[in-house]
């Protein structure tokens, strides 16, 4: 049996509206399918103002733009995240200020952003690492009456929710992915959400190559013309069409991924009792979107033999993160400095396992796998 990491899931409709885009004759971006996922995710989502990327990478450095970040600006952000949310900040010349995760969890330590907070900080970006909420109401107070912003990296976060407020609608900005790996996906794409009221004009302008070309096909003026820096940010209507056949049917998706995420969790919760390792942390003020089902063991060593012998068996189980601060870029950047302890980062780094989940998984797959970690720590 071979059980990959990761399958992208058709969800039923998709060819259909690739071919009825195709067909309209406008496949070029901001179109009837970019405009329907729009609609989407500014009514069922409830997000301030809703513009489709490429990817979330391209939503960061939308945001970043936005941020008006100069040379010199910090930019708070968790180590353990992927390299987009630092590359955004490090293409507009940010310094970056990487923070340690929770003891408990992968998520940024609010402790820690107010021990880095300086006059200098300009924006902080929190991870909400596997969908789970960073703890939203403590990092608001820390940057309250600051000119401080205030970003979600929410490309796990899709359908997830902080004490009942959408994560990717409380930051002055969201970030979403549409990778092939998340939750919901049209291979590669993204969402940026616009929270904060006076950035809208301006991350149409940025989405548009710096144009106000979309206020001019709203007939709001006559000719569109370069008002703002910016590039090509907005995807092919082709790439919204796959999309929306997946946000018709994200309620089936999110119920399956669930159930796996529980099944996972029924079947391993009794070695974990055990101490053999530990399981995804759920706080109260924080929803499971079942982005990601990951165990933390206690050893790199005992992570190196799972990793081995579930492949061994055709599983691929998989790392993740390997903590930005260690990272050659960052040691040998201009933010070069000795490197920095980050001891819960190094622990996620080097202990932490995700295990597949993907809307086809099996329950016989699921069982198999579960077998198979028994297996090795009983051996
Ligand atoms: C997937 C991911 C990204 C990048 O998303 P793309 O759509 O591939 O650009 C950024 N940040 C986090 C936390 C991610 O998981």
């Amino acid at each position: 049996m071979t059980i990959p990491f990761n399958k992208p899931y058709l969800s039923g409709k998709e060819l259909e509206y690739i071919r009825d885009s195709v067909q309209s004759g406008k496949i070029s971006g901001n179109g009837k399918y970019t405009k329907r996922c729009h609609e989407f995710f500014e009514t069922t989502h409830a997000f301030g103002k809703a513009l489709m990327t490429t990817s979330c990478t391209d939503a960061l450095e939308m945001a970043a733009i936005l941020c008006d970040i100069s040379s010199g600006d910090e930019v708070i952000l968790p180590s353990y995240t992927f390299v987009s949310t630092a590359n955004a900040f490090a293409l507009r010349g940010a310094k970056l200020v990487l923070a340690d995760s929770m003891n408990t969890h992968p998520n940024i330590d609010p402790l820690e952003i107010e021990r880095l907070i300086t006059p200098k900080t300009k924006a902080i970006v929190v991870v909400h690492y596997a969908g789970v909420a960073c703890q939203m109401d403590e990092i608001s107070a820390l940057i309250q009456g600051k000119n401080i912003l205030l970003i979600e990296d929410a490309a796990q976060g899709i359908a997830s929710f902080y004490n009942k407020k959408r994560l990717g609608a409380i930051g002055d900005f969201g970030c979403f992915s549409f990778h092939e790996t998340k939750n919901i996906n049209s291979g590669e794409g993204g969402l940026l959400t616009v929270n904060n009221p006076s950035y809208v004009e301006r991350a149409e302008y940025i989405w548009e190559k710096g144009t106000n070309r979309s206020a001019f096909f709203r007939g709001e003026v006559n000719k569109y013309d370069w008002i703002d820096i910016g590039s090509s940010f907005l995807p092919s209507d082709i790439i919204s069409a796959y999309l929306f056949a997946q946000l018709e049917n994200i309620e089936l998706i999110q119920k399956r991924r669930i159930e796996i995420w529980n099944h996972y969790h029924a079947m391993l919760k009794d070695l974990a009792q055990e101490g053999y390792f530990e399981l995804p942390y759920l706080p109260d003020y924080a929803t499971n979107n079942a982005h990601m089902f990951y165990l933390v063991m206690r050893s790199p060593d005992e992570r190196e033999s799972l990793l081995q012998f579930l492949q061994d068996k055709g599983v691929w189980a998989v790392f993740h993160y390997l903590g930005l601060h260690s990272s050659p870029y960052y040691l040998h950047s201009q933010h070069s400095q000795k490197k920095q302890s980050l001891p819960n980062t190094e622990k996620f780094a080097s202990q932490l396992i995700r295990l597949p989940l993907f809307y086809e998984l099996t329950d016989q797959q699921l069982n198999f796998i579960c077998e198979q970690i028994r297996l090795f720590i009983k051996s």
